[in-house]
């Protein structure tokens, strides 16, 4: 006998993706341990906002990405671990000058090439949406997205009995060798000969080199008022911009207000390089209220209760990374999510579960897949050879 937990396949990192992912993973029948330094969404996971959204994503890998992920999860939220976290409702989606309309057009141009899963309904100006302020020049209403809250699809995943949950307890080295890999937590040991790190912001520790970087964001919670004032997310256009322009340079900085279930906005979200989820600052969060009060004027009536901050883990070249790791054979990483986790776990959980047991992705999704590959950074290739 030796002190060291055996499983089929250990998750490091309990946020939104590793969750999926052991949930994936359980279901196919393996045993898995879910590993978390301090608890289940206690990162970014647990302090976004939880747009599932198609009409985000930049054009490309991540928009069709987002839409088979967008799909997958109305299907797990239909009889699955995701009912009680997925809630569809339309997008709104506004903007002003020519910049934002620009967006607008070719925005209309990408949900058209990825079929319909998510439809244009309305393209007008405010009246599209009575309640909307001057803030507002052209509004687009789509059908098809929907929200989910991190913590509450983590719960989700987690609702499977079979999941080993071990936390808190931080990884502090992987030891691969030929037939499987050991995982470190100091006090313990775990081994299984599939590791999949799906550790956010906190990929470096364990991988020096991979280009994963912390980028903040602040948001607002209001009080609760009569659910249904706002039908669905009002986004603004700003942020379709943000996803291919330095959000510097933006004529107006990206909102986005979603209206919750309790009754509450929900308003977000900042984009800061720095890796602190306490730094939360009333200048920049006032920006963010004129700019929800221009566009949707009921919020002046309502108080903000709560104001938190969440940090994305980004990528040098704004796509995540999904696959083994430089010089592995049996880790596999999933992070760099940026601000598209939420939305897309569903599928990248399915989909990781599937490369760790040595099963091809889905005949449709492999290309798309491919470009996420941690071997498109050819020199960690060769730092780690
Ligand atoms: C302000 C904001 C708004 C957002 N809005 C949206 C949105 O509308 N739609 C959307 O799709 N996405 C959104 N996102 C992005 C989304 O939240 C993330 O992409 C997603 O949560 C990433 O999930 P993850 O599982 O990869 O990482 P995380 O949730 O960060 O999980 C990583 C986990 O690893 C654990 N960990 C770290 N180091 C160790 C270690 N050494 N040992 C053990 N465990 C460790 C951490 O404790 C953490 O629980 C937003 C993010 C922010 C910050």
């Amino acid at each position: 006998m030796d002190n060291l937990g055996r499983y089929d396949a250990i998750v490091l990192g309990a946020g939104v993706v590793g969750a999926s992912t052991a949930w994936h993973l359980a279901q196919a029948g393996l045993s898995v341990a879910l590993v978390d330094a301090e608890g289940p969404a206690a990162a970014a996971s647990g302090a976004s906002d939880g747009a599932v959204s198609v009409a985000s994503k930049k054009p490309g890998p991540l928009a069709r990405l987002a839409t088979a992920s967008l799909v997958y999860t109305r299907a797990l939220a239909e009889t699955g671990p995701l009912a009680q976290a997925y809630h569809p409702r339309p997008s709104y989606i506004f903007g002003t000058g020519p910049d934002e309309t620009a967006a607008m057009d070719a925005l209309i141009a990408k949900l058209d090439a990825l079929g319909d899963a998510v439809r244009l309904r309305r393209d007008g100006g405010a009246g599209v949406l009575p309640g909307t302020g001057p803030g507002v020049e052209r509004l687009l209403e789509l059908t098809g997205e929907g929200h989910m809250p991190g913590y509450a699809a983590v719960a989700g995943y987690l609702s499977d009995p079979r999941i080993a949950r071990i936390w808190p307890a931080r990884v502090l080295g992987l030891d691969e060798t030929d037939g499987s890999v050991t995982v470190n937590l100091g006090h313990q040991r775990l081994s299984a000969p599939r590791v999949i790190a799906a550790l956010g912001t906190a990929t470096p520790v364990l991988f020096p080199g991979l280009p994963v970087l912390p980028r903040a964001g602040q948001l607002f919670v209001t009080d609760r008022g009569q659910p249904g004032a706002l039908p669905g997310a009002l986004t603004s256009a700003a942020y379709l911009l943000a996803k291919t322009t330095n959000p510097a340079v933006l004529p107006r900085p990206p909102v986005v207000i979603d209206p919750l279930t309790t009754g509450q906005y929900l308003v977000g979200s900042t984009r800061e390089d720095h890796a602190d989820p306490t730094r939360v600052d009333f200048a920049t969060l006032q920006q963010l209220m004129i700019r929800a009060a221009e566009t949707w004027p009921a919020l002046r009536a309502r108080r903000v209760i709560r104001a938190f901050a969440g940090v994305r883990a980004a990528v040098s070249d704004s796509l995540p990374i999904v696959g083994l790791a430089p010089g592995s054979a049996r880790i596999t990483l999933a992070t760099g999510f940026e601000g598209d986790g939420i939305c897309l776990s569903a599928v990248i959980g399915r989909e990781v579960a599937r490369m760790a047991t040595g099963m091809a992705p889905a005949a449709d999704l492999l290309a798309d897949l491919a470009t996420l590959s941690p071997a498109r950074f050819p020199s960690l290739q060769e730092s780690v050879a």
